[in-house]
């Protein structure tokens, strides 16, 4: 009598782990979309004041995410000389040449969208399942069309940044511009793994820091992925920038957070 008892409970198991498998694959895989959600791309929207329920940041819960699974966006990133590096009181901020937003680019379903500048954040303005980083770096694009795409890179405690090191050696003490006649390859400030990420339709996260609408709509993609400083590069940040600046959590009323993911069907 046992052995009949021991085979009905292994087929019960079997099956039930079968079912198992089958509904986290409908759930996670076979429904990802494999381009990027039209519905999202600002191309056609010049920033106005149109989306003030779609504000930034949020609060991503990776829990409640839409699975996508796109080559988009693709980063064309390379070298560039650090002849603007701005203090603007109130963070650090490296200027791109024109000639150097036409070489540096993204481009979203074909959309090309030019790298204007990018900037820092103490601590970040995203949080994930309700946590905030260190800093947060924001590489804003914007298409020929007056549209705006930004790249959000969440910054941890870790190792040494030999990249943010100079960068940060370049930034003036005090608000003003420096020039120096060092260049970066600017590639080596995003994380390994750039396929995954977090996709939304968002907003400016200035002038209003509080629950006043800034400009948008904006196409948002934030990196799962990190990048390390060093407790000691925190510390000279800091000492630069000494008040934090980062835009209180808005809610995310409807909008969908997508999860761009490598193998995600
Ligand atoms: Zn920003």
């Amino acid at each position: 009598m046992k052995t009949p008892f021991k085979k009905i409970s292994l087929i019960l198991l079997i099956s039930s782990l079968l079912i198992s498998c089958t509904t986290t694959e409908s759930h996670n895989d076979t429904n990802a979309a494999t381009e990027f959600p039209e519905n999202i791309i600002s191309y056609e929207f010049p920033l106005g004041t149109t989306n003030l329920l779609g504000q930034t940041p949020i609060d991503v819960n990776t829990f409640t995410t839409t699975k996508i699974n796109t080559t988009d966006p693709v980063i064309h990133y390379g070298s560039i000389l650090l002849s603007s590096v701005e203090n603007t009181s109130e963070n650090l901020k490296i200027n791109l040449s024109a000639a150097e937003s036409t070489e540096n680019y993204i481009t979203i379903k074909g959309h090309k969208y030019e790298l204007q500048q990018f900037h820092f954040h103490r601590h970040s303005e995203h949080k994930i399942n309700g946590e905030y980083s260190t800093m947060e770096i924001h590489f804003v694009h914007k298409s020929s069309t007056g549209a705006y795409a930004v790249l959000g890179i969440l910054v941890k405690n870790g190792e040494v940044s030999p990249s943010l090191q100079v960068l940060f050696n370049a930034s003036p003490s005090h608000e003003g511009i420096n020039s120096v006649p060092n260049h970066l390859n600017i590639n080596t400030l995003l994380p390994q793994d750039i396929s995954s990420y977090y996709t939304y339709s968002g907003s400016l996260t200035t002038p209003n820091v509080d629950l006043t609408p800034n400009q948008g709509p904006l196409t948002w993609v934030l990196f799962k992925n990190t990048i390390s400083l060093s407790p000691g590069q925190l510390e000279d940040y800091s000492l630069k920038y000494e008040e934090e600046n980062f835009r209180v959590i808005q809610p995310l009323n409807n909008r969908t957070v997508y999860e761009n993911k490598k193998n995600n069907y």
